[in-house]
């Protein structure tokens, strides 16, 4: 079997995948240790048996619908190579969209930067390599997710990455400028939860209740104690929850609340910006209690 022969197998993946070539050129780049441009200038050379016998066990598990992130063990990300598995969210294309905007609504200074329900790291890790003089700390509430970011983190080489264990805000301490988050979004009831990808992925990281709002909530209360005079809240969150969690960050006091699209041209970001003090300091001894 030559590289040519291997990509004529995509017709095997078209009941099963939405991009049958790309899933098998990203499978024989990493059974060959290659890059694309190999596959198409060297389409006669040829698979030695194990790598053979490999491509085949791939295929047929990407045939039962196993995403190729796990199958090869990674995924690009920005400009990233990240580590996957299935301790945590595969990064998607659109969460860069996050990354883009806030790149693009924050100042070009140094700030300190909140990432929760981190993941694979892929957030802070893109905005790290971005903004070196960031200082970012990143929070996962599962411990597989902190070693896989943590082992992100130490491949990429970024020092200004501090990941910890934690739900949400419980092991932070600090205020920041920009806090981000691709929390947990998807209603339990969603009949996409048993289509494609997601299968195969942890439903900590999916499913929120309350319409898939329960953890944007929670994050928005909260991250009012955490945020500087003029900082910055940006989530990423369901196509079609804009509506909803702008009007939560209305009524819990931000300004300034707006959407962006993603590549699909969904609105599936939305920032607010936190214009008085920090609440922890706005408060008196009584008061903090009920903060
Ligand atoms: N956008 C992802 C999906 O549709 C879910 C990401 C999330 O829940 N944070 O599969």
């Amino acid at each position: 079997m030559n590289i040519s022969d291997a990509q004529a197998c995509a017709a095997r993946l078209s009941g099963s995948s939405e991009s049958p070539a790309a899933d098998v050129e990203l499978l024989l780049c990493h059974i060959l240790e290659c890059n694309r441009t190999f596959l198409f200038t060297r389409r006669e050379h040829q698979l030695t048996a194990a790598q053979q016998t490999t491509f085949e066990q791939l295929l047929q598990r990407r045939i039962q619908g196993e995403p190729v992130a796990h199958l090869i063990g990674s995924r690009g990300f920005w400009t990233l190579d990240l580590e996957v598995n299935a301790a945590t969210l595969i990064p998607r294309p659109d969460t860069e969209c996050l990354v883009e905007k806030a790149l693009e609504l924050m100042p070009d200074s140094a700030a300190r930067v909140l990432d929760l329900g981190t993941g694979t790291g892929a957030i802070a890790l893109a905005l790290a390599s971005e903004r070196r003089d960031w200082q970012l700390v990143a929070v996962d509430r599962v411990a597989e997710a902190v070693i896989l970011a943590e082992i992100n983190r130490q491949r990429i080489g970024l020092a200004n990455v501090t990941v910890i264990q934690g739900s949400w805000f419980e092991p932070v301490t600090g205020v920041f400028n920009l806090i981000v988050s691709n929390p947990p979004y998807i209603d339990p009831d969603d009949p996409h939860l048993r289509q494609g990808d997601v299968r195969f992925e942890p439903l900590s990281a999916l499913i929120a209740e309350d319409n898939g709002l329960a953890d944007i909530r929670h994050i928005a209360t909260q991250a009012r104690e955490y945020l500087v005079k003029g900082g910055m809240l940006l989530f990423e969150h369901g196509y079609d929850q804009a509506a909803a969690v702008q009007q939560l960050l209305l009524q819990l006091n931000y300004s300034d609340i707006d959407s962006a699209q993603d590549y699909g041209g969904n609105d599936r970001i939305t920032w607010a910006v936190w214009n008085s003090a920090p609440l922890q300091d706005s408060c008196g001894e009584e008061e903090k209690n009920r903060c």
